[in-house]
């Protein structure tokens, strides 16, 4: 196999994974604007000020230290420029990176461009280390988003405040719909014991230094934190990659750009359909198999073969509601929940078990490249129960 030099951009949980998995092969340059991998599924416990004491998880690590010993560079930049024909990169420093492949892993952020007020007015996860507790001030907080994030930041505001500091959760259908109707009933109760009051079917119409204007009045808060909705960069399509229209990358069954085979799209900024599965959410639990996919249909393609098609099927939803609680949900292949519950401490253990994977996976995979294993598909469409990895799912919005 010839060696490649694989550049990767963005370094999260889908590009990490990616490029360590790719390192074991080829040359390999890692761009990330921050230089630290963000535990992003546990930026609700930062907003509540629940990370960064002894005993706690890390939210956020060196990339630096992710790699050690691989043969990556790691080069904190800014991509602000991707030029498929020529095959480059350029960052907001004025550096050039030429590729062989490319891997497109830019994530997603929350997108306060929605509804009027909240680009100015609404705090969102992307604030969670400088937020870190300051919300929890008794002047109380309004969570815009019914999706599994927004409950969860909801549930361990309420439970951190412990009264003091009112939580009211605001969503225009009903808190997580993507769970069961006893998953929904435990999440709504569980949100209410925790004295976080919940705003079903109300629809936010704008954003103000008081708080929110909704379809059904007025809802007074000290603060707002937006969850209702994420984007995705426009580099892709600024760059005249085939995207669809939220600006997601089109890709093929190996994760090629459908326009530019020789980029990789994966994470979040990609729309990956799965036969048999349907359309991926955007997860972490999605994010990173579809990295480590990408890398073996590299390495496939620097041999010469066909690259295999990605294989993924969901398995469970896990949902954290504070410490002590929370709702376990199996799941079929194509994430429609089925089946009882597991709730309460069980569930909150489960959970902290699930959310420590993501990390205690990509450090295996760089002491072993390959190691991490996900639930699959069967290749026909059909599904099979896969082999190792728990399946959490997580909207987009
Ligand atoms: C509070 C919260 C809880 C969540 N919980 C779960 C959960 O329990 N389970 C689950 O499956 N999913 C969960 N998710 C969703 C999950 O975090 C995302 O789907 C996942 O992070 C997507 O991974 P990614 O690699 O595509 O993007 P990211 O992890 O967002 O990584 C993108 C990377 O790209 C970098 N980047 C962006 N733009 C540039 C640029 N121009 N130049 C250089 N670098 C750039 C960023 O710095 C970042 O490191 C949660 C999300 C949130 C917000």
């Amino acid at each position: 196999m010839t060696t490649r030099h694989v550049v990767v951009i963005g370094g999260g949980y889908a590009g990490l994974t990616a490029a360590l998995r790719v390192s074991r092969s080829h040359r390999v340059t890692l761009i990330d604007a921050t230089g630290t991998f963000t535990e992003r599924i546990r930026l609700h416990e930062r907003v509540a000020g629940l990370t960064g004491r002894p005993g706690t998880p890390a939210t956020s690590v060196p990339l630096a230290e992710l790699v050690a010993g691989r043969p990556i560079t790691t080069v904190t930049a800014r991509v602000t420029a991707l030029a498929p024909g020529r095959r480059t990169v350029g960052t907001h420093d004025g550096r050039e990176f030429t590729y062989d492949s490319l891997v497109y892993a830019l994530g997603s952020r929350t997108d306060t461009s929605r509804v009027p007020g909240a680009n100015e007015h609404a705090y969102t996860l992307e604030h969670a280390a400088e937020l870190n507790g300051r919300l929890l001030d008794g002047r109380g907080v309004a969570v815009v988003g019914g999706g599994l994030t927004g409950v969860e930041v909801a549930a361990e505001l309420a439970e951190a405040g412990g009264g003091a500091s009112p939580v009211t959760l605001v969503t225009g259908g009903e808190p997580a719909p993507g769970l069961s109707a006893k998953g929904r009933a435990h999440v709504t109760a569980t949100l209410e014991r925790l004295g976080a009051r919940v705003r079903a079917g109300t629809r936010v119409t704008a954003v103000h230094a008081g708080g929110l204007s909704t379809d059904a009045g007025e809802i007074a808060a000290g603060a707002v934190l937006w969850t209702a909705s994420f984007a995705v960069p426009t580099l892709a399509a600024d760059a005249g990659l085939a995207v669809d229209g939220r600006g997601r990358a089109l890709v093929d069954a190996a994760l090629r750009s459908v326009s530019h085979p020789d980029v990789y799209v994966v994470g979040d900024a990609a729309r990956v359909e799965v036969p048999g599965v349907g359309e991926l959410r955007m997860a972490c639990a999605t994010a990173m198999p579809a990295g480590a996919h990408a890398a073996g249909a590299m390495e496939e393609a620097a041999r010469g073969a066909e690259p295999t098609p990605f294989r993924f099927r969901f398995l469970g939803q896990c949902v954290g509601l504070g410490r002590t609680d929370g709702v376990i949900q199996l799941v079929r292949a194509d994430d429609s929940p089925y089946g009882p519950v597991v709730t309460g401490r069980a569930a909150a253990r489960f959970n902290e078990w699930v959310n420590r994977y993501p990390l205690f996976s990509l450090r295996g995979e760089r002491r072993r490249p390959g190691s991490y294993r996900w639930a699959k598909s069967r290749a026909s469409g059909r599904t099979a129960p896969g082999t190792a990895a728990p399946a959490d799912a997580r909207p987009g919005s």
